[in-house]
């Protein structure tokens, strides 16, 4: 049977005339359905977010801190329910799902450690020339209305690590989920309501880019757009906001550089398989270039076929599943035609790449030259080049050569090397002996390059929903 899901508008559950149909990503099958926002919800989610900065900012740090981790414990207590949720409309393998949903809940729980810890800093003034007598401080204030906009491929914990830092900064906000993946939003929204946030401070909007994203981001009243997305969507969106303070979270290209003088080289290609298809290679930190030293390239190749070919593909919902469909057909398709065009440009295709429906099976792909899409481009599959390097150094390079810049991964047994590798690869993150894939969900995190503006991460994105306030005092008669 058909689920349907309302929106939240300003706290309320609400029923609309238009919907969203949300299909299971693997049977194709219409399972939910959800009430899509039209221009006077949008209207009134704004209005009421923009009424209720006294009431948020009013809440004490404590307060905040208490509602947040109100949400982590609701969420906890229906993790199966959502993991379910998560895996049939998103196609993400139950396991992961899973994952995801626990990663959330302890990613509420630091934003309610967070959310105690706000505060400014004491400016010694009579540092200037002209400062003898004053002292000052700066304050940190809430923003004012945040539009929170996230993407599919983590639709839960994305879309909390938008709402999290919010609540804890003390801004109502309003959350625009991804078109195909809304019920995950929409179960968020719900526990912050259930876990006390006041009236009209959070709304959860399905709805298009062009019905909901454009109105939301190009509002006065809102304060600040945390998005994360594409790149594409992120440029629109900047240029729409104008004067906002804009995060943006975008793609990635991540390459990892392997050494010749490896700790584990089979512990690199088994950390480098699940970084290349984790989720089907939909991650924006997933490995897409790998550049091996040609000393150990061939021993390593055979190491990652060996074990990609374990993987088991299918149905998301199997809890053995590691590799489950990709987010519709269409982007199936697109993949496919992406390794085919870099076979017809002389790459070799050594496994995979075969496509049933929405599933690709995870392809492996070698001797591929730079320009080629499937090097230059996000792919956003199951798909990853590994090309030999004729040293580390030349591996490094190979990494950063890219426009893309979220984060890198080196693996070497030499802490010299892998700390020129550190400062070399102008990224976000990089991860030493591990795959760029990894993300804790209280670093900060966020992209150089064209990779994103701001940064995330518990405590860094709530100083990015806060404005300072300087205070001057002048002690002089
Ligand atoms: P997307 O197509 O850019 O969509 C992201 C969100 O933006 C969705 O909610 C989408 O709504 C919305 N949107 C579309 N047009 C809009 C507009 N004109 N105004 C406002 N919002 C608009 O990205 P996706 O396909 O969902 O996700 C994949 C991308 O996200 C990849 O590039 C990936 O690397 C990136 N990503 C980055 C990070 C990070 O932390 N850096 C994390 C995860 C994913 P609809 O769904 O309704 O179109």
């Amino acid at each position: 049977m058909t689920e349907r899901y309302p929106m939240i508008v300003a706290g309320e559950e609400r029923p609309s005339a238009a919907t969203i149909e949300v299909r299971d990503k693997y049977t194709g099958q219409t399972f939910a359905e959800v009430c899509a926002a039209e221009p006077p919800d949008v209207e009134r989610a704004i209005a009421a977010a923009h009424a209720a900065r006294p009431a948020m900012a009013a809440l004490t740090a404590r307060h905040r801190s208490d509602i947040i981790r109100a949400a982590a414990g609701i969420l906890d207590s229906r993790r199966e329910r959502l993991a379910l949720a998560i895996a049939r409309e998103a196609g993400k393998p139950l396991k992961y799902a899973a994952f995801e949903v626990e990663r959330t809940v302890e990613n509420l729980e630091y934003c309610a450690e967070e959310a105690k810890r706000i505060h400014g800093e004491t400016v010694p003034l009579d540092a200037a020339k002209s400062g003898a007598g004053a002292f000052g401080w700066y304050e940190r204030h809430p923003a004012g209305v945040v539009a929170a906009i996230s993407p599919f491929n983590f639709p839960l914990n994305l879309a909390a690590h938008k709402l999290g830092p919010a609540v804890a900064a003390g801004c109502p906000v309003i959350l625009k989920p991804a078109s195909a993946t809304p019920l995950s939003g929409i179960e968020l929204v719900r526990a912050f309501v259930e876990a006390g946030l006041p009236a009209g401070a959070v709304s959860c909007l399905p709805g298009s880019g062009e019905a909901v994203g454009d109105p939301l981001v190009s509002d006065p009243r809102v304060a600040k757009v945390s998005f994360t997305g594409s790149r594409a969507v992120g440029e629109r969106i900047v240029r729409r906001a104008g004067l906002k303070r804009v995060t943006m979270e975008l793609g990635g290209n991540c390459g990892v550089a392997v050494d010749e003088a490896v700790p584990d080289l089979a512990l690199a290609a088994r950390r480098c398989v699940f970084g290349a298809f984790y989720n089907q290679g939909q991650v924006c930190i997933s490995v897409q270039r790998i550049f091996v030293h040609r000393a150990v390239y061939d021993v390593f190749l055979e190491q990652f076929l060996a074990e990609t070919a374990k993987l088991k593909v299918g149905d998301p919902t199997d809890k053995d599943t590691d590799i489950g469909p990709v987010i519709s057909e269409a982007e199936a398709v697109r993949i496919e035609s992406w390794i085919a065009e870099a076979r017809s440009q002389g790459a070799r295709i050594l496994c995979g790449g075969t496509r049933e429906g929405s599933v690709v099976r995870p392809a492996v792909i070698a001797e591929a030259e730079r320009d080629m899409r499937v090097m230059r481009d996000e792919i956003f599959g199951p798909v990853v080049v590994i090309n030999p390097a004729d040293s580390f150094e030349q591996a490094v390079a190979a990494v950063d050569d890219s426009e893309y810049g979220l984060q890198a991964g080196v693996f070497t047994g030499d802490i010299g090397r892998a700390l020129r590798a550190v400062r070399r690869i102008d990224v976000g993150g990089i991860a030493i002996n591990d795959v760029p894939t990894v993300r804790f969900d209280h670093m900060p995190y966020g992209g150089n390059k064209g990779s994103g503006l701001g940064r995330e991460g518990a405590r860094f994105a709530i100083e990015e929903m806060t404005t300072i306030r300087m205070v001057v005092v002048n002690r002089a008669p």
